[in-house]
């Protein structure tokens, strides 16, 4: 699943192709992916310059005059800026022509994503509720700290859930307790200021190495030149259950939180 440096790493590969372009035609192969596409979007587009390509969370947002395209990728989408006459296969289900002669092409196999309106001065329902982006100021210690209070949620949940943070998907969230030293089963009210610091901390240093890297997804995910994410060489935890700790040696444990595979080490995490 394309969690947010694949997001962040398909905006940065998208926008120097898409920002300032005018789109001329849109090519819809089927009315709905996770929803409808609003029926609008064909009549709408065409004519309309993109004025800025942002995320938030793990949205794409194409800001048009008159609002934004909101894009997700759901399990397995893609975006990716083709030459014209790549013909469409079964999964290709939305087209964006550009006036420089490219396409954005939509891939999505499996057909969680999204493509939605937002009209403009308008924040669409899905985004209203979200917590702080995790590279931004005001996500540290002290945000998590403050929101923990009280909780007794194991922390691995808590810093899933996206009212807290967005972006924090499994990987990432195994991934920074392990860096902080804190064991994904301890609640989160229990986690002091410095320790949340700790996290806070590698919650961005481990995003933002992801994101240079291009994103980690094996299975499906490649970056919009096609090239796939390599960062899944630096994984430390993840998906290592029952192999040795590369840090103390002794053997990595596997458990379930919040109904999600969790992997980490007895010795290392407290
Ligand atoms: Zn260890």
């Amino acid at each position: 699943m394309p969690e947010l440096p694949e997001v962040e790493t398909t905006r940065l590969g998208l926008a120097p192709a898409v920002v300032g372009r005018r789109i001329t035609r849109v090519v819809l192969r089927r009315p709905d992916l996770r929803w409808p596409i609003p029926p609008e979007i064909p009549a709408l587009l065409p004519g309309l310059r993109v004025l800025g390509l942002r995320r938030r969370a793990k949205y794409l947002l194409m800001d048009l005059e008159p609002g934004s395209v909101l894009l997700h990728l759901g399990m397995t989408g893609c975006l990716r800026v083709l030459e014209p006459g790549v013909p469409a296969g079964p999964h290709d289900h939305v087209d964006l022509h550009l006036d420089s002669g490219q396409l954005v092409r939509f891939t999505d196999p499996r057909r969680f994503g999204c493509l939605l309106w937002q009209p403009g001065g308008e924040v669409h329902p899905l985004l209203r509720d979200l917590g702080p982006e995790p590279l931004g100021p005001e996500f540290d210690g002290a945000h998590l700290f403050r929101r923990s209070r009280g909780r007794s949620q194991a922390v691995k949940t808590f810093l899933m859930d996206q009212g807290n943070v967005v972006g924090v998907g499994n990987i990432y969230a195994a991934e920074a307790l392990f860096r902080a030293g804190i064991a994904p089963d301890r609640p989160a009210g229990g986690i002091g200021r410095v320790r949340f610091n700790r996290l806070a901390l590698a919650v961005k240093e481990i995003l933002a190495q992801a994101i240079t890297r291009g994103g980690t997804t094996f299975r499906d995910f490649q970056g919009p030149d096609g090239r796939p994410g390599y960062f899944v060489q630096e994984l430390l935890v993840y998906g290592r259950e029952g192999e040795p700790c590369l840090v103390c040696g002794s053997l990595l444990h596997g458990t379930r939180l919040g109904n999600r595979a969790s992997v980490w080490c007895s010795r290392c995490q407290k």
